[in-house]
């Protein structure tokens, strides 16, 4: 809608970066612009911060167009967008990749097996319609195509199929002993702690800007968190009946394990393409790279495998705004 970027010295930076689209760049590369001033010192007051300046747009325009963005910077920092500026900086609000999927919506388990019966559509799968950077708006987009693709895809699946022969028992034991590990652990930590050091390690060591050594750090951060996750674990609440703290802990068991595979993925994939950026390797290297990574958690810790990406009508090429 127009708003407008400023670091500390006042200046609107994004005409260093994206010159013809400024603030309208991709957000991959308005994140790296804002990590970059930040770096240079150019934050605001010379913190981790820039301001988002809403206030030439007036308040009514604010008000109707701009509601949400209001409401967030008043909740949150009780800060009135109309009179004052809004400080920000980049964090993670989607997530590129996924479970591999065909474009109905049927789980690939390598590049020539299907998982029989398994769909996913939406956030959660990846059709690698985005490639390596989603542009804005396209989320929704995605859902709305693919979502509906695979609702038909799925009828077609179970017309006038018998339900598959499940071992219920065993499947039932396996997650009973799963949830009792959890309330029977007699350790220290609490889940806010470890998720938010599990947080932190993934915003220091996967963030906007990686490298080798950063990676590797982040690597063996993650496994002393999971230690702590498995050692020294306390939940408050042992109840069985609506016990959030528990459905919070087997979050975090998830959380960690999609953070183990996007962390090993970044390490591996030695070059920079979309919101990937290695400052060791900042070209794109088609040579090498052009290709999906498949990363599957198996024992414990992440396999990454590649699977080749199919070129039709639009050969990649550089971005330049
Ligand atoms: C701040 C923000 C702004 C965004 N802006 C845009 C935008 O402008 N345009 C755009 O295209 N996209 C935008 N996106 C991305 C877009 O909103 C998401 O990609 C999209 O909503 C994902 O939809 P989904 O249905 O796949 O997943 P979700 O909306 O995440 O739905 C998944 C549901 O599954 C439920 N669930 C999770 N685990 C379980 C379980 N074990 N059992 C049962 N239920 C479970 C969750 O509670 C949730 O309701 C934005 C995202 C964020 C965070």
């Amino acid at each position: 809608e127009g708003a407008y970027l400023i670091n500390g010295k006042g200046e609107r930076f994004m005409a260093a970066y994206a010159p013809s689209q400024m603030e309208l760049a991709p957000r991959d590369i308005t994140s790296r612009a804002i990590v970059t001033e930040v770096r240079a010192g150019r934050g605001i007051d010379g913190k981790d911060f820039v301001y988002l300046d809403l206030r030439h747009l007036g308040a009514e325009k604010i008000h109707t167009r701009l509601p949400f963005c209001w409401e967030e910077a008043h909740r949150h920092l009780g800060i009135d967008a109309v009179v004052d500026p809004i400080p920000v900086r980049p964090t993670v609000h989607y997530c590129m990749g996924g479970i591999p999927v065909t474009v109905d919506g049927q789980v690939l388990r390598d590049v020539q097996t299907r998982v029989e019966g398994l769909f996913a559509a939406g956030e959660t799968a990846c059709v690698s319609v985005h490639g390596a950077n989603r542009l804005g708006s396209n989320s929704l987009l995605e859902c709305i195509v693919f979502g509906r693709r695979t609702g038909a895809a799925l009828v077609e699946a179970v017309r006038g199929r018998a339900l598959p022969k499940v071992d219920e028992g065993s499947l039932l034991k396996q997650a009973a002993s799963r949830i009792a590990g959890l309330l029977e652990r007699s350790g220290k930590s609490r889940i806010d702690q470890v998720r938010r050091q599990f947080q932190d390690c993934m915003t220091e060591h996967c963030g906007v800007y990686r490298t080798e050594s950063v990676l590797q750090e982040g690597i063996q951060t993650w496994q002393q968190i999971r230690q702590r996750y498995e050692r020294d674990l306390h939940l408050d609440d042992r109840g069985k009946v609506w016990n959030t703290e528990l459905i919070e802990a087997l979050e975090l068991d998830n959380l960690m394990t999609v953070g183990a595979l996007i962390l090993a993925s970044a390490l591996e994939r030695r070059e920079s393409r979309g919101s990937h950026a290695r400052e060791d390797y900042p070209q794109r290297d088609d040579q090498r790279f052009l290709q999906h990574t498949l990363a599957a958690f198996r024992e414990g810790s992440p396999q990454i495998s590649y699977r080749p990406v199919v070129i039709t009508r639009f050969p990649p090429q550089e971005r330049k705004y």
